[in-house]
């Protein structure tokens, strides 16, 4: 005999079927051996938290593993492509500003755009960062198209996401995940067993009385953390002195006209308000915090800064950020919002469904529960946690906003000192320190920082390589490549008629 030991996991186990529940489920049946058995646990008594929901380019890539077809899938879930967030009012009341997908400009010689961007300002070009975006161009022109590459130039096309009606997105997937054999299971868990020496979970049981056992188990049941929390006992470290916003209203409203590519973003005097463009409604919603107004109060600002009719009541919801923790605890796995919530101001709740999910396929337990296994995906999470943290807490520390008493706490709060780093590093000369594991882009960073008011004190050495005439050669040349690229492209509703139009 080898002493490599068999396969340790026969059948996995997942509680919940929300966003989290099914794409967990579809990426592992995707994934893993057929061998190995993946059941289902969902309560439609209990329900979902889904709301209308923007996505980042990342879910491409899942997409992409799962082998859909983007146009079909587009269809059914009645999405409209994502080019960026809007954020008005948040550096400033009346800002406002595109954080886009894509770099703008060009980087030349290793050296980032927006080096010569400062270079030409410092010269007297009064042209905005976004001037020199491909996506901020066709963002505002409501078009879109799919783009690899600007013409025959190095520039890069666009990237894009979505936005999806959650309840189509989780049914999509549902079919997805059952036609590669997942079972499913409707029932209300109301008991948890553990294994009586090593603490693990045996077996889950439902209010009919059925026991449902297995190897590995996934808590995708939301906030409540049914295993990893409730029977598991892992807490939860809490954010909300960094991101103080703790509940939502949401409501839809009927479609309107055009059918812009972005989401929007906008601020209010306790929290900000979500617009979500589908093809059949709009997706709204206001994040707040409840020490500075009332739910009442959310709700009437929601409704009185719709673009259309409401449709029905505004629901709503109660979160607390922060994460798990530990999101892997003896035979549990937490993914979704059991395993923590930031808020959704930068869409980044499916990223981090998507990314969990393909760590713990990276890291999967094949020959048993080793510590050193549990141990690299708890670093790995928590530190992805915590680098979307900075960048959401960026959004509201950065601002000069002083007219209420929540962006008042906002600005003068104290910031993990990994985010006051990269503030002060990036006044110093528009230098950005990157962790190669985090999420958003240098462009990211660029763009919030200059977009909510921080303006370096002065540009990189590197950027004098160009000449004064050099530079505003190739300041001209970039608008003119984009005005060409998107002059060839059709109207974002056109598109989707053309291509994905459930109609
Ligand atoms: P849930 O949707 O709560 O699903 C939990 C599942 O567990 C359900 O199926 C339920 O039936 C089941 N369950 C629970 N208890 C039991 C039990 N006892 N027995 C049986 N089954 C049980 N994310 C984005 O990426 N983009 C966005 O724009 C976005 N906007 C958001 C706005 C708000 C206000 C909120 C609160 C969240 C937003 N999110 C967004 C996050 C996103 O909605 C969630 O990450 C996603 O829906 C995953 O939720 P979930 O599946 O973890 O939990």
């Amino acid at each position: 005999m080898s002493g490599v030991k068999a396969q340790q996991i026969s059948k996995v186990v997942i509680v919940g079927g929300g966003t989290a529940g099914w794409i967990t489920a579809a990426a592992m049946a995707r994934l893993l051996p057929s061998a190995i058995e993946i059941v289902l646990v969902e309560s439609d008594a209990i329900g979902t938290v889904g709301v209308g929901e923007a996505t980042i380019p990342q879910i491409r890539r899942l997409n992409g593993v799962l082998g859909l077809d983007e146009d079909d899938f587009v269809r059914k879930t009645r999405a409209t492509f994502k080019l960026g967030i809007e954020f008005n009012n948040w550096g400033r009341r009346g800002d406002s500003y595109l954080h886009t997908f894509g770099d703008p400009g060009i980087n030349l010689a290793s050296l980032s755009f927006h080096q010569y961007w400062l270079k030409a300002r410092a010269e007297g070009s009064d042209a905005s960062l976004w001037d020199y975006s491909l996506h901020h161009k066709v963002a505002y022109a409501n078009k879109f198209g799919r783009m690899e590459r600007v013409g025959n130039t190095s520039m890069t096309g666009l990237a894009y996401a979505f936005h999806f009606d959650a309840g189509l997105y989780a049914a999509y997937l549902r079919h997805y995940a059952e036609k590669e054999g997942v079972k499913r299971i409707e029932g209300k868990i109301n008991d948890v067993s553990l294994h009586g020496e090593s603490g693990f979970i045996k077996s889950v049981g439902l209010e009919s009385g059925q026991q449902v056992s297995g190897d590995l188990f996934i808590d995708c049941s939301g906030f409540r953390g049914l295993l990893i929390n409730g029977s598991l006992g892992v807490g939860y470290q809490d954010w909300s002195k960094w991101l103080p916003c703790n509940r939502a209203v949401a409501v839809g409203s009927q479609r309107k006209n055009p059918l812009v590519p972005y989401t929007k973003a906008t601020a209010h005097g306790a929290g900000w308000q979500w617009r979500i463009p589908l093809q059949h409604r709009t997706g709204n919603g206001h994040v707040f915090c409840d020490s500075f107004i009332s739910v009442d109060e959310a709700s009437d600002i929601l409704l009185a800064n719709l673009d259309a009719e409401a449709i029905g009541e505004p629901r709503p919801l109660g979160f607390t950020t922060g994460r798990r923790e530990k999101f892997w605890k003896k035979n549990c796995v937490s993914i979704g919002l059991s395993s923590g919530f930031l808020e959704p101001l930068e869409s980044t709740s499916i990223h981090l469904i998507q990314s969990n999910v393909s760590r713990l396929i990276e890291l999967f337990p094949s020959a048993g529960f080793e510590p050193a296994i549990i141990e690299e995906y708890n670093r790995q999470v928590a530190h992805e946690y915590e680098l979307v943290r900075d960048f959401l807490i960026l959004h509201y520390h950065l601002t000069a906003r002083d007219d209420t008493e929540f962006w008042r706490y906002c600005a003068n709060m104290d910031v993990p000192d990994s985010l006051r780093a990269k503030m002060a590093l990036f006044e110093a000369g528009g230098r950005l320190w990157k962790d190669a594991e985090d999420l958003f882009r240098e462009a990211s960073w660029v763009q919030v920082m200059i977009g909510q008011g921080l303006m370096p004190k002065g540009y990189h050495a590197m950027a004098d390589r160009l000449s004064s005439d050099q530079l505003q050669r190739m300041m001209r040349d970039l608008k003119a490549i984009i005005a060409k690229a998107e002059g060839s492209l059709p109207s974002h509703a056109d598109f989707i008629a053309a291509h994905c139009n459930a109609d």
